[in-house]
């Protein structure tokens, strides 16, 4: 970006980025940001592990930092360009080129985590205070989840003058480390109490980013709020809401260049005016899960098949669904256990449920564009992507009312469809009565023609883009650089 339009720089701190890893949305989020807030006039660059494979991926690279003993052996930390993102790479071979994923390996998590992403933040404290071989040095660090929770501690600790925001993408990963880890971690023993690193007898590198932070966000504005409450805060409630004047949340979008019907190159093109070129992409879609006809809404689920997701629900629902003439198309790896049920789905339901087990980025969107509904029913959703695409791709969002589920999904309660504004179903608790009625309430709503089209036009005109939600975050950063 020209250098008179920049009005500040952010050292964005995470474990994952869009396109060069990913294991969940956090990867999304953290790639989809810095192109976001460039027109905001905010600087972003990603500072991240090099994991095996990766300093290749950047293409032209310079060195800009190198450090002598970055938590057992040397670094350096190599710029370059991806996909219209600075990244940083910490290239630290001692701590990430090893075999397996960003966290584990034959699953098993690398023994070494908390010093893995420890160094990470180390090196963004230092960067925060020294700047790079290039000039460039941030005004803000923006962290991200537990990985990135030790970068505000160091800044906060080390007294650094930079700024910094930690946002909570699922606070069931907390980071956990061994008190004994302390002095390893680099932190300070006078911090290790109740009101600050410790949490139950141990460091959580998450709460430390958060009593730490000078702001913390969250990726939906209803997660927000569950946080403070003992049912979803998983212990950090009284922490975050200690710190409630400094909490915000501010909904994920999704990259509207990527998720549009209209230009997808996996999909027959459509958009709310050629609703009927999405009856093509059912049809295929059908055909590539092997299902027979469907004469009810064929729904999808592309999700970890995990018991947060609500995946354990769908058996119990399916023998009615399937009667009402639903069919359900699955893809999904995870949990072997969820595996296996929706495996034996499959096996139940032939011709009306079809699985396929696995990570398929292009299946997934060829998902989207075939469905009619897309079922999220999870028992805690901090922001969720899918019911969004769902909404893009005219996939009405079949939603467990929780966290940015409740914030992006207009329900389809009458005054709603009166008004012409429901964009899909939500429901409430969490749990397979729930489900089973809006999955009948779904399957009343297909079978009235004018009503689903209608919907299905609200949902692709509900803007679900970053534009709102960079305008918060480049906000959010002025406030505190004011
Ligand atoms: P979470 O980060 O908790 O897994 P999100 O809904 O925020 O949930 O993000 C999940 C992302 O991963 C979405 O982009 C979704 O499409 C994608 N995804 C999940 N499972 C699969 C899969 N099996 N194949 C392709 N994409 C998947």
């Amino acid at each position: 970006m020209s250098e008179q339009a920049v009005v500040g720089r952010v050292l964005s701190v995470a474990s994952e980025c869009v396109p060069l890893v990913k294991t969940g949305g956090l990867a999304d989020v953290v790639g989809a940001l810095p192109k976001a807030l460039a027109p905001h006039g905010w600087d972003m660059r990603v500072l991240m592990p090099a994991y095996r494979g990766m300093v290749e991926k950047l293409g032209a690279a310079r060195e800009v930092w190198t450090g002598g003993d970055v938590f057992g052996g040397p670094a350096i930390v190599l710029a370059g360009r991806v996909d219209e993102i600075e990244v940083l790479l910490l290239s630290a071979p001692h701590l990430y080129d090893r075999d397996g994923g960003p966290y584990s390996a034959s699953g098993r998590d690398h023994p070494d985590n908390p010093e893995r992403f420890a160094a990470l933040c180390w090196v963004a404290a230092e960067i925060a205070r020294d700047g790079l071989g290039d000039g460039w040095s941030p005004d803000v660090v923006h962290a991200h989840d537990w990985q990135g929770g030790l970068a505000p501690a160091y800044l906060r600790y080390r007294g650094m003058a930079a700024k910094s925001v930690i946002t909570i993408h699922n606070i069931a990963f907390q980071g956990m480390a061994g008190p004994e880890k302390l002095g390893a971690l680099r932190l300070p023993y006078s911090e290790f109490h109740a009101d600050a690193l410790e949490y139950y007898g141990q460091i959580s590198t998450l709460k430390a980013g958060l009593v730490t932070a000078d702001a913390i966000t969250t990726v939906s504005p209803t997660y927000a709020e569950e946080l403070m409450r003992p049912e979803f805060g998983m212990g950090l409630q009284g922490v975050i809401a200690a710190r409630a004047a400094l909490v915000r949340g501010i909904l994920n979008g999704v990259d509207a260049g990527t998720w549009d019907p209209a230009a997808d190159p996996e999909v027959v093109a459509y958009d709310a005016r050629r609703l009927k070129k999405k009856a093509e992409n059912r049809a295929r879609l059908i055909a590539e899960f092997g299902l027979d006809d469907v004469p009810g809404p064929l729904a999808i689920v592309v999700s970890r098949l995990t018991d947060q997701k609500g995946i354990d629900l769908l058996p119990a629902v399916l023998e009615d669904f399937v009667a009402a003439g639903g069919g359900l198309a699955v893809l999904g790896s995870g949990d072997p256990r969820l595996e296996g049920a929706m495996q034996a789905a499959a096996a139940a339901f032939p011709g009306r449920v079809g699985v396929k087990i696995g990570y398929d980025e292009a299946l997934s969107h060829r998902m989207f564009a075939g469905g009619d509904a897309v079922l999220v029913p999870s028992r805690f959703e901090p922001c969720g992507l899918t019911q969004m695409y769902g909404l893009r791709y005219g996939t009405l969002p079949v939603v467990a009312a929780t966290g940015g589920l409740a914030d992006t999904v207009i329900t389809a309660n009458p005054m709603a469809l009166a008004a012409g504004t429901a964009t899909g179903i939500a429901f409430h608790p969490t749990d397979a009565l729930a489900l089973g009625q809006a999955l009948r309430r779904l399957c009343a709503l297909y079978a009235q023609p004018d009503t689903w089209a209608a919907m299905q036009r609200a949902a692709m005109r509900q803007p679900v883009d970053w534009d709102a939600s960079s305008a918060a975050y480049a906000a959010l950063y002025a406030e505190l650089l004011a």
